[in-house]
């Protein structure tokens, strides 16, 4: 096992910035994911730290000890690549086997330790069939065997799961949680799935176009995003442009923009500078919005007019126009018929203090 240390890493190809001034430290056992739209730099980084690329800037440790210059096969990380990358024409075993073979290790113990991995994977039946034959799921799980037989300090995942369809990617997420907990290894995910990345993870980093927007766990990063980039793409939320009205030490008032609707929202003063930034931003999840066929007590309540229910099963979804410009988005638990109401339907809506936050533009 290994902690990962990133220090100022910059990767250019060229004039392209892949990834900027990048500082993270990935713990012991840790399950850490990098996530971000497409593009952002994710498995630039990934890369970085198996060796593939050098950053133009900045170092890589492992354990303190400086990577930054090592080639790829003296830092035992096991990776597995979005496509895989398995050889199609060959056996599982031998797939599994290759890097044993590349450490030359004698048969015997090539053969006990691939076989043992692959009973890990659940794959020890299928150890003569030929890769091709096999299913996407199973691929999946040969590839990940083929990662994990060499006992990397490091495991790195390059989504891993994209290729797969949905059912199975929520039965592969589990399964790769288990063998990570399992082998207890310190293992990098990189993934532009936000639901992925809540699930699975002890920490997350939020990338957005080169650059590091957040670190922290995932109840941390749904709960207090950074800006408005870490707001609207972890979960829903309902992302509004407001202006300050009255300035206060801990209450402020703002205005919603383009519209009357005025908020109270409370924040410490230090998470916000007024002067600094260019916009700002309230956010609140729609699990949190109050709904209701008769006017609430307290601040921040509005009328509106259901325009949109939608029903999933587990939940359902309203979608209330409080102004003209203004649609808020509300989730509750399906508890049954006094949950619902119906499209036209005149409604109050509270968005209470505690749950607003107030994030500057990224
Ligand atoms: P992600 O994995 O988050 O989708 P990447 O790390 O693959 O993003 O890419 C980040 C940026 O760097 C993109 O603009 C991409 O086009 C560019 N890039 C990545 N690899 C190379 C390369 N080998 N040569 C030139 N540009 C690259
Ligand atoms: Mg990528």
């Amino acid at each position: 096992m290994s902690s990962v240390q990133l220090t100022n890493i910059t990767k250019k190809f060229k004039d392209v910035t892949a990834v900027e001034d990048l500082n993270l430290t990935i713990n012991e056992g840790e399950f850490f994911t990098f996530l971000g739209p497409s593009g952002c730099g994710k498995t630039t980084t990934l890369r970085m730290i198996a060796g593939f690329y050098y950053p133009t800037a900045g170092t890589i440790t492992f354990n303190d000890r400086d990577m930054t210059k090592v080639p790829p096969e003296k830092r035992n990380t096991g990776m597995v690549f979005q496509n895989y990358a398995l050889f199609p024409h060959m056996s599982v075993f031998e797939n599994v086997a290759f890097g044993l073979k590349v450490r030359k290790l004698n048969k015997s113990d090539i053969k006990r330790k691939v076989m043992d991995v692959l009973e890990k994977v659940r794959l020890e039946q299928y150890y003569d069939r030929q890769v091709s034959q096999l299913s996407g799921g199973q691929q999946q799980r040969v590839a990940l065997a083929r990662a994990l037989v060499i006992e990397p300090d490091i495991l790195l995942l390059d989504e891993p799961l994209s290729n797969l369809d949905a059912r199975l990617r929520d039965q592969m997420r589990t399964e790769i949680l288990r063998l990570q907990r399992d082998f207890g290894i310190t293992t990098i995910y990189v993934t532009h799935d936000q639901v992925e990345a809540l699930t699975m993870s002890d920490r997350i980093a939020v990338f957005n176009m080169g650059k590091c927007q957040q670190v922290g766990t995932p109840l941390d990063i749904y709960n207090n995003p950074v800006n408005d980039f870490v707001a609207q793409f972890i979960g829903e939320t309902n992302l509004f442009p407001v202006e300050p009205e009255i300035t206060d030490e801990q209450i402020k008032v703002y205005k919603l923009k383009d519209s009357n609707f005025k908020i109270h929202a409370k924040h410490k003063k230090s998470e916000i500078s007024d002067d600094k930034h260019s916009g700002l931003y309230m956010s609140i999840r729609p699990e949190a919005v109050r709904l209701k066929n008769e006017k609430m007590e307290g601040n921040n309540v509005v009328e509106g007019v259901i325009e949109i229910v939608q029903f999933t099963g587990a939940s359902v979804h309203f979608f209330v126009r409080v102004d003209k410009s203004i649609t808020v988005r509300i989730t509750r638990l399906n508890k049954g018929p006094h949950t619902y109401f119906n499209e036209g339907d005149k409604v109050f809506v509270q968005l209470p203090e505690e749950h607003i936050r107030i994030v500057p533009k990224a």
